[in-house]
């Protein structure tokens, strides 16, 4: 599932650069071979962390902003140079501007915050002496152990549940429609909740597990009915519909709610 964290801010065809210059001009266009982070200097932002990321499958330069970098990524593609690629900075800053802004605070795993597990608030406290490990009761996520220890283990506990929660749905989803998952993984992926591939794995973010739990379910259908359909046709979206119901509203959550969900923790 593809674009759910964040819409695409902006899209510009790409500028024919080369075309357009004089056959005396020598200077060599810097284009980008290699992903660049950097960090440039807006005016109304201040210094801010860019990460420039060649693309030969895209067609447009594209702008967005990446809550777990706390910057901007831009998508170059080939034959853009990486001078044209920054000055849409220039051209968009206000437009920056107001969604760096609006990013909500980073929440760091660490006792006295406050996460989202399963769509539910929780409180993260630390209970040093317990030899329990890590375990979530009644709105608090108790962790044992060295404080300095907690963002690792709260961490370490978040990805364990997601799996447990993924995983049996994703088998129970896979025998409806008669289909065998090779592998499931979970990742810390930016712009996907979830992926298929034709060979039947299937990948999560970890960070569902901080979702209400239908929006968990429903990714974990649409991801299994890509095992039948892999692609978003009509036929794909009925196998969803057969799976998991009406989606429309888990679809407008993530769209809403998803890129605050990479807030929280150390970042990635
Ligand atoms: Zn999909």
């Amino acid at each position: 599932m593809r674009g759910k964290t964040q819409d695409w801010a902006w899209c510009q065809k790409g500028a024919k650069t080369r075309k357009i210059l004089p056959r005396f001009w020598k200077k060599p266009l810097r284009m980008l071979k290699n992903t660049e982070e950097t960090e440039i200097d807006l005016p109304k932002i201040g210094p801010l962390p860019v990460r420039l990321r060649p693309s030969a499958r895209a067609s447009r330069l594209k702008l967005r902003i990446d809550p777990a970098f706390d910057g901007v990524e831009i998508v170059v593609p080939t034959g853009i140079s990486r001078k044209v690629a920054l000055s849409m900075l220039d051209q968009h800053s206000d437009w920056v501007a107001a969604h760096i802004q609006r990013l909500p605070d980073r929440v760091q795993f660490v006792p006295g915050a406050w996460i989202p597990f399963l769509g539910e608030d929780h409180a993260i406290r630390a209970v040093p002496d317990a030899k329990r490990g890590v375990w979530a009761e009644a709105g608090v996520i108790w962790v044992s152990g060295l404080p300095e220890h907690t963002n690792r283990r709260v961490t370490d506990f978040l990805k364990k549940q997601a799996k447990l929660e993924i995983a049996p749905r994703a088998q129970e989803y896979a025998d409806q429609i008669g289909k065998k998952i090779n592998r499931i993984s979970l990742k810390d992926t930016r712009t996907r909740w979830g992926s298929c591939s034709s060979n039947g794995n299937l990948a999560f973010s970890w960070r569902l597990v901080l979702a209400p739990e239908d929006v968990l379910d429903y990714v974990v259908a649409h991801e299994v009915a890509h095992l039948q359909e892999l692609n978003h046709s009509a036929r794909f979206w009925a196998v969803v519909d057969d799976l998991y119901g009406p989606s429309k509203k888990q679809q407008h959550w993530l769209k809403r709610n998803g890129s605050a969900l990479h807030r929280y923790g150390a970042g990635s």
